[in-house]
């Protein structure tokens, strides 16, 4: 492309939806979660005001701690302001580690927390301008990308040892010829989702009975639980899901990091009885040797080990699918440095034939997902053999493009850019703490400021 706008200024808003009130979100790790969102904004001198002419990236917190990952959005500003896009994009990969070796800022990472969740923020948003000005959905814009020019924007430093770049351009070029049936696929049927919305921690069996008919009656199949809490809970709500859902849908769990080894295993065992396709982050989400250990115990009672949401780079990736830690690969949109590195994970995964369904329990993830399910199922992996994106109801109606469901499928998203853009009436009333919601709940003493 021509040099393309040039970026002007950053700007990060704490944007936080008091989905506490509800437990919308609520997990055995995680009680009262606020979904919440660092929205990075990249104002170009083609923009004044103007969204199609802005980058718009978040990254996903659940309440405090958020003007944390706001400030180092902040921090990285001086490596993004003043470039155009054609110079980003015309050496995306060294523009990437500008951000992620930066020789003095990587000393908090390298790579992980904070400042990797604050990488994607800004880099979701570079892609999502790109998209804009060229005037496609990022699914697309990715998909239609030659292997020889794709394979070039992909972080791939520390991974030769299980992917090197000519596998990748491999992997890639034996699936170009066949990118357009896939498409047509899609067009057609959309990608398989999973609901996650009927079986938070918190909700009341009146409440998951309603909404588990609800998504039954809307053609949903797969349909997720957390446990992890209390034992004798967890099999009164498995048996109360699955007898619900019949014998021939799937049900899925997710304990959020919640035991030790051993312990995961035990609690596991009377659960097998309601047939759970998977046990999701069953224990620290750093222990690799443990996961190997939960999975190889569970293997033979057909519970699979899922992970990924809290993985913290491709290099964790690396270690689990290595190790046969992981038998689902569960990439996260916002926690990897975007999409740079999310196809190194995408790609390793299809080398290696493990599964990936992404995560998307959060605000604003279902959008991201909605388009690297996509771009995975034409131009990565090829397939969508036991794969299955999560799909989350709530907070979708602040976005100014929000997916589209049918049929449990994520549809083809039509918008150009990465589809983040935040109504200007959400930020207005969620920016936290200035914001009229949060106004009227600290001015009422419902909440603390943090
Ligand atoms: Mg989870």
């Amino acid at each position: 492309m021509s040099n393309g706008p040039k970026i002007t200024g950053l700007w990060v808003v704490d944007l936080r939806f008091p989905t506490s009130e509800t437990l919308d979100g609520s997990d055995a790790t995680h009680t009262d979660p606020d979904y919440s969102a660092a929205y990075v904004v990249l104002d170009t001198d083609e923009s004044d005001g103007n969204p199609s002419r802005q980058g718009h990236g978040l990254t996903f917190t659940i309440g405090r701690g958020t003007e944390v990952v706001c400030a180092c959005c902040r921090a990285l500003a001086p490596f993004v302001i003043g470039k155009t896009l054609g110079e980003i994009t015309g050496g995306f990969l060294k523009f990437y580690r500008s951000l992620t070796n930066q020789s003095q800022l990587r000393w908090i990472g390298p790579e992980k927390g904070v400042v990797h969740l604050a990488t994607a923020a800004v880099v979701n948003a570079v892609w999502d301008l790109w998209g804009k000005v060229e005037g496609k959905p990022v699914w697309q814009l990715v998909s239609e990308m030659r292997p020889e020019y794709l394979v070039e924007l992909i972080e791939l430093r520390y991974l030769s040892d299980v992917l090197t770049k000519t596998e990748a351009l491999d992997i890639l070029r034996d699936l170009e010829p066949s990118r357009n049936m896939r498409l047509q696929a899609l067009i057609a049927d959309g990608y398989p989702a999973y609901t996650t919305s009927a079986g938070w921690l918190g909700y009341s069996d009146e409440k998951i009975t309603s909404l588990v008919n609800e998504a039954v009656k809307a053609g949903w199949n797969h349909f997720k639980i957390k446990v992890g809490a209390d034992l004798e809970d967890d099999i009164r709500r498995c048996r109360l899901i699955r007898r619900l859902i019949g014998p021939d849908r799937c049900l899925m769990t997710d304990a959020n990091q919640r035991w030790d080894v051993p312990e995961a295993i035990e609690w596991m065992k009377p659960l097998a009885e309601f047939d759970p396709m998977w046990i999701e982050e069953p224990t620290s989400p750093d222990d690799v040797l443990g996961h190997k250990a939960i999975a190889d115990a569970l293997r033979p009672l057909g519970i699979g080990v899922a992970t990924g949401e809290m993985c913290q780079n491709r290099v964790m990736f690396k270690q689990f699918m290595q190790a046969g830690a992981m038998d689902v690969c569960q990439i996260d949109s916002c926690r990897l440095g975007s999409i740079n590195e999310i196809l190194a994970v995408l790609l390793m995964a299809a080398k290696l034939g493990v599964p990936v369904c992404p995560h998307a329990g959060g605000v604003g993830l279902c959008q991201y997902v909605n388009h690297l399910v996509m771009l995975d199922y034409i131009a990565i992996s090829g397939t969508m053999d036991n794969r299955v994106a999560e799909y989350v109801s709530h907070l979708h109606e602040h976005f100014v493009d929000p997916w589209e469901v049918r049929r449990a499928a994520y549809r083809l998203p039509g918008g150009a850019g990465y589809g983040i853009t935040i109504r200007p009436e959400s930020l207005e009333a969620f920016a936290y703490p200035g914001g009229a919601e949060w106004k009227r709940r600290l001015a009422a003493g419902r909440v603390v400021q943090a």
